[in-house]
């Protein structure tokens, strides 16, 4: 199948071909006609799987096929959880739309930097905002823009939206425009939160599932090496250094693990930031832009890297600590093997029992078996406790969590005769 055959006009096929998208991906075949017919669809895929430029493509171009209103008004309005993402969208539509007959204004919208400049940008309108939920709500306070054209709306990564708590932001922002709308939604999964909302939302909508753990888990490798928690940062060096990674993403837990994880390999001569929530805006673009050019090799980074951001040829991602839950797992490890690459996704599994019946789970819920490597020099030596049972049952066990105090006193008591 080709771009032109989904109904793409020449100046959008021409943009796809200059940025070496040779065939449409999955979600692309079946979204595009869809959202070109003005279909409202709820659509389960992943970074990583081409959902960009699904939504971004037939939105161009049915914003070109109109005719233009004397003064820009906003037509098209894409929601997204995070400032990367937002910068991210801003960035595809601006390549995707750049063979366009007439120019496309696009507004990126986040907080955590000022807001006059946007303010200042939105002045005479805009063809595209691309918002996160907060920002948006801040601006329109300030009269700064108007939601009342709007043809079309687009939630991207609306699990994530929900998560972390824009709820109460998306009803107020929804209630502002147009009841007649196309309504298009972007989940990586579908929790019945986002099922509950987009049966409110949407309109007979297609609904879309791109298997993103099965279309690419052949591009990319796992592996789990066990090793004592106190030989994590020394391990990771090592294989920084034997195995000639080029750039690594290494996942912690906390915010201080980031910084201190970076600031070790700093003083061990290995180019590292540290990228969480705490950052200012403009220091995490800074990292996230010197990651990208390589002129940083290792960013140290906490879950907020862990959806949407999009970093072409990266190879390795490791997680130094595992993450909370299987789908945390699914998106740290989506980071590498990215648009047909190969990647790699390491996870430090600590020789206590906890942690090893965690990442069982995550295996579990993936339904797959990861083999325990040990490296030579770094094998473990905390006394690992017997292997507990973990239940089977989805819903039982630890819920995917970590788990808590009561939760390890238990296995030790059920392991103890
Ligand atoms: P996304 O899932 O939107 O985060 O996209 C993941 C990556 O795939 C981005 O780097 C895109 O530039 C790239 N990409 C999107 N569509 C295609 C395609 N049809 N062929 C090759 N690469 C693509």
């Amino acid at each position: 199948m080709s771009f032109s055959s989904l109904g793409l006009s020449p100046a959008l096929v021409h943009a796809v071909r200059e940025h070496a998208y040779t065939d449409p991906s999955a979600v692309q075949s079946s979204a595009i006609p869809a959202i070109l017919a003005g279909r409202d669809a709820l659509v389960s895929a992943q970074t990583g799987s081409g959902k960009t430029a699904a939504f971004c493509l037939p939105l161009l171009q049915l914003l070109h096929s109109k005719p233009r209103l004397s003064a820009r008004t906003v037509q098209t309005l894409i929601l997204v959880p995070t400032r990367e993402l937002a910068a991210q969208v801003g960035e595809t539509l601006r390549k995707l739309a750049q063979h366009l007959p007439q120019p496309t204004k696009l507004a990126v919208i986040f907080g955590g930097v000022s807001i006059n400049p946007q303010m200042l940008h939105l002045r005479g309108g805009a063809d595209i905002v691309i918002s996160t939920p907060g920002r948006l709500l801040d601006l329109l306070e300030q009269n700064a823009l108007s939601l009342s054209n709007v043809c079309s709306l687009v939630l991207d990564e609306a699990d994530r939206l929900l998560d972390l708590g824009f709820s109460d932001e998306l009803t107020r922002i929804i209630a502002l425009l147009p009841e007649q709308r196309q309504t298009l939604f972007f989940s990586a999964t579908i929790p019945a939160q986002v099922e509950v909302l987009a049966q409110n939302m949407l309109r007979d909508p297609l609904r879309i599932a791109i298997d993103t753990i099965a279309t690419h888990a052949p591009d990319i490798t796992q592996r789990a090496i066990v090793v004592d928690v106190k030989q994590r940062t020394q391990l990771l060096r090592h294989l920084i250094d034997t195995q000639k990674w080029s750039r690594v993403l290494v996942f912690v837990a906390t915010k201080y693990a980031a910084e201190l994880v970076a600031v070790k390999l700093r003083r061990a001569g290995i180019n590292a930031e540290p990228f969480h929530g705490e950052l200012s805006q403009g220091k995490r673009s800074q990292v996230l832009m010197d990651f990208k050019a390589s002129r940083v090799k290792v960013v140290v980074a906490t879950d907020v890297a862990a959806r949407g951001i999009d970093i072409s040829n990266l190879p390795v991602v490791v997680n130094y600590d595992l993450p909370r839950s299987s789908d945390d797992y699914t998106h740290r490890i989506g980071r590498t093997g990215r648009a047909g690459e190969a990647g790699l996704a390491i996870s430090f599994v600590c020789a206590d029992s906890a942690n090893e019946n965690h990442f069982r789970l995550i295996e579990q819920r993936h339904q797959q078996k990861i083999m325990r490597e040990k490296i030579a020099g770094f094998e473990p030596t905390d006394i690992p406790v017997n292997a507990v049972a973990v239940d089977t049952d989805t819903n039982g066990g630890i819920k995917g969590k970590r788990p808590n105090k009561k939760d390890k006193l238990r296995a030790l008591a059920n392991n103890s005769d």
